[in-house]
């Protein structure tokens, strides 16, 4: 085994978001790899290079960036690194966020109003729909030069496989190295909290949406059967202890679902359950917690603990028993 090639080097950049700031990595491979760039401000971008320096590599040797999924604290800086002509690789459905054009900006607006406006919300909290422009701010356009899906080998990176983990993000993957029971997982786990199932529009226009939790659970399973030893994380530190953490997660999830299962003994829409659940947070972060509630709804209409009645235009939920 060589231990230099498979050896993952870390480095913490700053990003303006809650979150935090969020982790990259180096691979010294064949191909000098980046995972994951941190978002599109200058201090990242020096935080990066210094960082990159400490490890004897200029901005401008990386080859290849491999992306984790299209959020902007962990792709901001892709569209700046093509210009320096590396090779970006990552799912194919990162692939609308990176072009950013207009015509999915609106089609993505337009998904989460019809979101706002079955689950009920009131009007004043509409203006949250175009949150995500001014966190999308944080990148570049940028593209794709290869796309990885399921099991492929990472170029240039001798025995890292990728592994497709979405409910975070539909476009996350994360590296397995699977000799040495290591994974490099973005968001998909995160030591300290628990990485929100976002609602994302399809992609093909008029079919059904993502399930995001849904999505979620069936990769944290796919995670437990690599049987992992060491996690490196999109924020903050690795995770040493993965099954464990794991099985946590689902649990969590669980809990969190009979819990608004509780609620249902009367027919309530997605927003009444979402102020039950997240009183106080629902008003300045009506996205998360309403794709987190849409997600657990998800979850007891597909177990039939609930069942879905479509009103005119807003939906409600109702326990089965
Ligand atoms: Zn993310």
């Amino acid at each position: 085994m060589n231990l230099t090639k498979e050896k993952v080097l870390s480095m913490t950049v700053p990003t303006p978001f809650a979150v935090g700031p969020v982790n990259c990595f180096l691979l010294k491979g064949d191909a000098l790899t980046l995972v994951d760039t941190g978002p599109r401000t200058p201090e990242a971008q020096q935080e990066l290079e210094k960082q990159l320096h400490s490890y004897g590599v200029a901005f401008e040797d990386i080859d290849q960036v491999v992306l984790t999924h299209h959020h902007p604290d962990h792709i901001g800086l892709v569209g700046r690194m093509m210009k320096n002509g590396v090779n970006v690789l990552g799912h194919w459905k990162n692939d609308r966020w990176l072009q950013m054009s207009d015509s999915f900006l609106k089609e993505n607006e337009a998904f989460m109003t019809g979101i706002y406006r079955e689950a009920g919300v009131p009007e004043q909290y509409f203006d949250h729909v175009s949150d995500t422009r001014g966190y999308l701010a944080y990148t570049d356009r940028a593209k794709c030069d290869r796309h990885l899906s399921e099991g492929d080998d990472v170029p240039g990176c001798s025995g890292w496989t990728v592994m497709e983990t979405p409910g975070h993000a539909q476009s996350h993957i994360s590296l397995w190295h699977k000799e040495t029971g290591m994974m490099i997982a973005g968001d998909h786990l995160i030591k300290k909290i628990s990485s929100n199932p976002l609602l994302e529009p399809p992609y093909v226009k008029g079919t059904e949406r993502p399930k995001p939790l849904l999505q979620q659970r069936n990769s944290y399973r796919k995670t437990l059967d690599a049987h992992l030893q060491y996690v490196y994380t999109g924020h903050g530190e690795p995770i040493l202890n993965p099954d464990e953490l794991i099985k946590v997660r689902l649990q969590k999830q669980e809990e969190r679902s009979e819990k608004v299962a509780s609620f249902l003994n009367r027919p309530m829409t997605a927003f009444e359950v979402c102020q039950q659940l997240f009183p106080g947070v629902y008003k300045k972060q009506t996205g998360l917690t309403l794709s987190e509630t849409i997600g657990h709804l998800d979850y007891l209409e597909s177990e039939n603990v609930i069942v879905k009645i479509k009103e005119k235009e807003k939906t409600v939920y109702r326990s089965r028993s």
